[in-house]
């Protein structure tokens, strides 16, 4: 459902639930009333038939009985109305309904009912033959009147004291009232707590992270609960905010990389410069005052100049990769063919060195990749470079191979040179991270080499690795899917 159907929906439940139970349960307490008035009455009031004054209709209803009989007595045989014992009897009926009866005959009261005094004070308020009232209010004996006529100027009086009926209605009243109230308020609550815990609460909490974020921090965690309403709001809130944490974060780890970048570079480039600028020095003071010396001057200046030239173009390549100003041109490529090339290649290579090259494919049949050729060439000769580079046994070595491990295709280039320490092997792909033997030695390098291959094979979906024994010789692995045609 749509949040707009949702406050739609809450707010009218908000409105009408109150209504509705404060509403049910008046009924069933004024039917519980009905019940027992009913009973001590015996009426046979029901909601659906109370309309109007509820005290006319219980007078109706409490007063048909006898109504009917002392008709039928004054109709058929009406000396019964003057007759004591009849009286006696119809009247002691009658005060189980909180009624009494009068006989008037001749203008002179002949039954009293239950108290002659009373109907002494009442005598001068009771209407005259031939008035034919019903039910008819008299406020004067806190009492309703009814009267029928009988003979030539009798009247029969049924006197119903509903002073004792109105505080159990007021009662009635007032309770149904009280009960509707209280089930309104409570219903209202419950509403209200419902919405607050659903829409309320979810926006107060927002509210609070967009000032934490606008303040800055971004370091707590917004959770949606069940039942919430806002869930997706606030889940999508959360997941922005992760989002910011983790750029903000990046940008910081960023900045902090791009000065020591900067710092790197500068210190990279100073080195091989004080060394030229030491030589020039020597040369122009005369220290190198043999033409052997000045010969080896000359030449030491000219390979710290390679050296800077290629930690420039190193460092050209790196920021280019890096900001993918180098396009990759990747196609579909047997990998099997490519490895059998770069060996036949690194073959005539190693001829010229004192290293022996052994390499292998336990590939028998093609294994298609998706890949740059040239870039992947760039990897091999950077992990060859760095097997040349820190080789230090007499007999060197260095093999290569190619083998598929599920749905991969490896590379394997092992050597026997010094490996790399356990705590170094975990940091070498971070540009600029040299180990310290790497640092003091003289063989120069950038610290880039490796945070190159690393970019290459992430950029083709891959991954690189390295393990090695410090002494004994390091082995690089790099691998890349298999192509799969779709089915
Ligand atoms: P560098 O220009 O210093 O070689 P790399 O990024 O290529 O930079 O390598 C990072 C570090 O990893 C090197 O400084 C070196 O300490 C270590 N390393 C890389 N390859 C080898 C290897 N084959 N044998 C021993 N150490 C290596």
């Amino acid at each position: 459902m749509k949040l707009r159907q949702k406050l739609l929906l809450s707010l009218l439940l908000a409105v009408f639930l109150p209504m509705i139970l404060g509403g049910l349960g008046s009924l069933a307490v004024m039917q519980r009333q009905l019940q027992q008035i009913n009973s001590t009455y015996h009426t046979h009031l029901s909601i659906g038939g109370v309309s109007g004054s509820m005290t006319d209709q219980f007078m109706k209803e409490v007063a048909s009985d006898f109504e009917q009989e002392i008709r039928d007595t004054a109709e058929m045989c009406n000396w019964k109305l003057l007759d004591q014992t009849y009286c006696d009897e119809l009247n002691a009926r009658m005060g189980n309904k909180y009624s009494y009866l009068l006989v008037r005959n001749q203008g002179e009261i002949t039954y009293p009912g239950d108290n002659e005094a009373l109907a002494a004070a009442v005598k001068p308020y009771l209407p005259k033959y031939g008035s034919k009232t019903d039910h008819v209010w008299v406020p004067e004996l806190g009492a309703y009147l009814w009267q029928y006529d009988f003979g030539a100027a009798g009247s029969v009086f049924a006197v119903i004291e509903v002073e004792q009926i109105e505080p159990k209605m007021r009662s009635c009243v007032i309770q149904t009232f009280c009960i509707f109230v209280i089930l309104s308020v409570f219903s209202a609550i419950i509403t209200t707590f419902v919405i607050y815990n659903s829409y309320y609460r979810p926006l107060l909490e927002l509210e609070e992270a967009c000032k934490r974020i606008a303040d800055g921090d971004l370091n707590f965690t917004i959770t949606s609960r069940k039942g919430d309403d806002l869930k997706e709001l606030t889940d999508s809130f959360e997941v922005m905010r992760a989002k910011l944490k983790e750029s903000m974060e990046k940008q910081v780890e960023d900045d902090k990389q791009n000065r020591e970048l900067i710092s790197n570079i500068s210190h990279d480039l100073k080195t091989p410069i004080t060394s030229i600028k030491g030589y020039v020095e020597g040369l122009m003071e005369g220290v190198a005052n043999t033409p052997e010396k000045q010969d080896l001057y000359l030449h030491t200046i000219y390979s710290k100049a390679n050296d800077l030239n290629r930690l420039i173009d190193e460092l050209t390549y790196y920021s280019r990769i890096s900001t993918n100003r180098i396009p990759y041109t990747f196609s579909k490529m047997d990998m099997v063919a490519y490895y059998e090339d770069c060996a036949v290649e690194l073959e005539m290579d190693f001829e010229a060195s004192e290293i022996e090259f052994h390499h292998d494919s336990l590939c028998k049949e093609a294994v298609i990749v998706v890949a740059d050729p040239i870039q992947l060439r760039k990897v091999i000769n950077n992990i060859i470079g760095n097997a040349i580079k820190y080789m230090d046994k007499a007999e060197q070595k260095v093999e290569m191979c190619l083998y598929r491990e599920g749905d991969e295709v490896i590379i394997r280039i092992g050597d026997n040179g010094k490996g790399i320490a356990q705590k170094d092997l975990g940091h070498i792909f971070e540009r600029f991270y040299r180990t310290d033997s790497a640092r003091t030695s003289s063989k120069g390098g950038s610290g880039i080499g490796l945070a190159i291959c690393k970019k290459i094979m992430d950029d083709h979906g891959g991954r690189i690795w390295a393990e090695s024994r410090e002494g004994e010789g390091t082995t690089f692995y790099f691998a890349l899917k298999v192509f799969k045609e779709e089915s």
